[in-house]
């Protein structure tokens, strides 16, 4: 690398114990939905991002033992040799592009429930466990600490036998043993793993010698350390007994990885973390303490600041989960000086949502996430063009700007029209809600890229149709015309017994709400019925407004669907806290000019409460007259993708029009055939 890069800095290699980092740039651990059940593509995503530039590349928790089963979560497993094989294919993928494999060792204490196992569930102390499952978990006495340590020993040789260069002790995102010993509340023992901070870090202490006694020659011991848990006096602070740990381990580990907890703090979305680096306030102290590297996180996407971050001695390694998801080559992107093609991660925890839902990660922003093994996808690379054939696409939202992209990067004439005076589509507008501004980065990054291409044209203003279409005489179509928010009172709770809506009574749709229109004076209601982000947003905006809302909703919490992106108690207290008027398990019933009826979800009891307008967030409608139009025209190509086709989350969208740039002029026996390559069980009895 040249010398006059601005950068350079992040490129110095860094020792961290037996081994060498190329340079600063750290994937910590981070789940997948791959993990044990579906290691090609596990190992797939890793080497991608060791083919990025990364210097590390860190699998997820990965679980030791039989007692820590994280079932039905698919993370890394590593309970006896018959698990190498598979962390083998990853450390192997890592390796080939020069960049050293790191393994989170774990044991979830009570975080596992053990459902496959069966096995009973330990902790320092009894206690329930802390999934909603109704079990307990036993107290572990001294016999169980020292079959645990035996077990993280054993794991420990296991990961240097499976390649691994750097070794995890994980004490973070209240989810390990390690940490639940750490916690006053979850450790009431009188021995001496219980009582004062010394004696409650006792365990992580023996977990980190003896994991350098059984590797330390070859392997570097990381620790993963969550120094604050946000809770203030509640809970561990950095300024008190986080700093305390790091001054009594020091220089115990050969790396320090710190961050925050719980893991909804640790991966804040931007709508509750707006600012990239959110996380330095509680890590600058910890280089003063210990000789050891550092590396932190907080949603590092802009160089600038990562360099500063270096250059002010808050970390020497830049540790990155999400950026490193939305965009795996962040570093050879900052290494070539191509900074302005990053793809920025947003913040929106659709990542993480995979892995709680137990499914193959996806990525707003980066569509080949996940699809490396089974679909063969490469972020950065794309077939080129089949043919001369000119391409139109119809609707600038974030199906259509993602198949634009990417047809133009195959090297096709792209026509992309657009209705509206902007592109972006559904992005641009909910990006102008409370605390969602980076999502205005989808639009910006492909916007970006298109405005640089010889073979695209762009047009705002130019709402098509079917005469328009035949005029410009393009064969090959792609119609992303998104979709708009019903007005009738239908949705999924009332589909038998649509809401009964009065001529008089005042209703709009979200549509109306991101298109700068105010309910009129007088109190609010808002129904969702659609239960991730948007109608507790549009509550946030009206609240924030001075409105009086009254949300209302079938589910029996706010935005329910956001437990995955881990933002559900984080928007039912900021509502709680604006003074919303919050009715959960209510189905939205009829509603009048100055009175919303709403039923019981259960028992179908009637309250009416008084109300001047009510936004319903219920269902939406596809934009398909123009496709119909179309269908008649005889185009050679004609496709219907993104909300058009299939109402969705701006990922699915975005997941759309890739797919579809991908599979032009593809022949279609392959593509129908070979929807995606699976890992599928062998059934060979010898394979148990
Ligand atoms: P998606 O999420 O599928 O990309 P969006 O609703 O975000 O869908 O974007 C669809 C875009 O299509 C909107 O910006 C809308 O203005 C545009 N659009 C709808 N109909 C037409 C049309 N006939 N011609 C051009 N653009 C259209
Ligand atoms: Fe970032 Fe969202 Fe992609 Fe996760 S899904 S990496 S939060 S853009």
């Amino acid at each position: 690398m040249s010398d006059a890069n601005p950068y350079a800095l992040l490129f110095e290699p860094v020792r961290i114990g037996p081994v060498t980092a190329r340079n600063r740039f750290y994937q910590v651990p981070h789940c997948t939905g791959l993990g044990h059940v579906r290691p090609r593509a596990d190992a797939a995503v890793r080497g991608m991002k060791a083919e990025g530039g990364w210097a590390v590349v860190s699998n997820q928790e990965t679980e030791i033992h039989p007692t820590s089963d994280l079932s039905p979560y698919a993370e890394g497993r590593l309970w006896d040799e018959r698990d190498i094989p598979a962390l083998r294919l990853m450390t192997d993928a890592v390796h080939a592009h020069g960049a050293l494999a790191a393994i989170q060792l774990a044991h979830n204490g009570n975080h596992a429930q053990n459902l496959l196992t069966r096995a009973p569930v330990l902790a320092p102390s009894e206690m329930s466990i802390d999934t909603s499952q109704p079990k307990q978990a036993q107290a572990m006495d001294k016999a169980d600490i020292r079959e645990f340590r035996r077990w993280h020993r054993d794991a420990a040789l296991r990961a240097r036998d499976a390649g691994f260069d750097i070794i995890y002790v994980y004490a973070g995102h209240n989810m390990t043993l390690a940490h639940h010993f750490m916690l006053p509340h979850m450790n009431q023992r009188s021995d001496e793993y219980g009582g004062s901070l010394e004696n409650r870090v006792r365990l992580t202490r023996e977990l980190l010698e003896d994991t350098h006694e059984a590797v330390g020659g070859s392997c570097a011991v990381a620790f993963r350390f969550a120094i604050d848990e946000m809770m203030g006096a509640d809970g561990m602070q950095a300024a008190e007994e986080g700093r305390a740990v790091v001054e009594l381990l020091s220089d115990l580990p050969d790396l320090w990885d710190v961050n925050v907890a719980n893991w909804s703090n640790d991966s804040a979305t931007t709508r509750f973390q707006p600012e990239d680096g959110y996380q330095n306030a509680f890590l600058s102290h910890v280089k003063q303490m210990t000789r050891k590297p550092v590396v932190g996180v907080g949603r590092l996407t802009s160089p600038d600041m990562m360099l500063s971050m270096v250059k002010k001695g808050i970390v020497d390694l830049i540790g990155a989960a999400r950026p490193s998801i939305a965009d795996p080559f962040i570093p050879k992107k900052i290494e070539e000086g191509r900074v302005d093609e990053i793809r920025e991660c947003i913040g929106c925890n659709i990542c993480v949502s995979s892995d709680n839902l137990g499914i193959p990660i996806r990525c707003t922003q980066n569509p080949t996430m996940g699809e490396e093994w089974r679909r063969g996808w490469h972020p950065e690379i794309i077939a080129p063009k089949e043919s001369d054939a000119e391409t139109l696409v119809i609707g600038g939202g974030p199906a259509g700007l993602e198949c634009a992209m990417q047809l133009a990067r195959r090297g096709y004439q792209v026509t992309l029209a657009e209705a509206s005076s902007e592109f972006g589509g559904r992005v641009a507008k909910e990006s102008r809600l409370p605390g969602l501004a980076a999502w205005s980065r989808v639009a910006d990054h492909r916007l970006n890229d298109l405005k640089q291409r010889g073979n695209v044209q762009l047009f705002t203003d130019s709402r098509l149709d079917g005469e328009q279409v035949a005029e410009l005489g393009i064969e090959h179509v792609f119609v992303a015309t998104g979709c708009h928010w019903r007005k009738d009172g239908i949705g999924r709770s009332t589909q038998r017994h649509p809401t009964i809506i009065a001529s008089d009574a005042e209703v709009l749709t979200p549509d109306d709400i991101l298109n700068g229109t105010l309910p009129p004076e007088g109190p609010v209601t808002i129904y969702d019925d659609d239960h991730i982000y948007l109608a507790g947003v549009i509550a946030e905006k009206l609240a924030t407004a001075g409105y009086q809302v009254i949300f209302v909703t079938p589910e029996s919490l706010v935005s329910a669907y956001a437990v995955n992106t881990l933002e559900q108690s984080h928007i039912q207290a900021r509502l709680i806290e604006l003074g919303v008027d919050i009715r959960c398990n209510q189905v939205l019933t009829a509603l009048q000019s100055d009175v919303a009826r709403i039923g019981c979800a259960f028992t179908g009891r009637e309250t009416d409460f008084p109300c001047a307008s009510t936004v319903l967030v219920t269902e939406r409608r596809r934009e398909t007259a123009l496709y119909n139009t179309l269908k008649g025209a005889g185009l050679k190509t004609l496709e219907l993708i993104g909300d058009a086709a299939s109402p969705g989350l701006i990922v699915d969208a975005v997941f759309a029009g890739h797919r579809a740039a991908r599979d032009f002029e593809r022949p279609k026996a392959e593509a129908d055939k070979d929807w995606f390559r699976r890992e599928i069980i062998d059934l060979a009895e010898d394979a148990s």
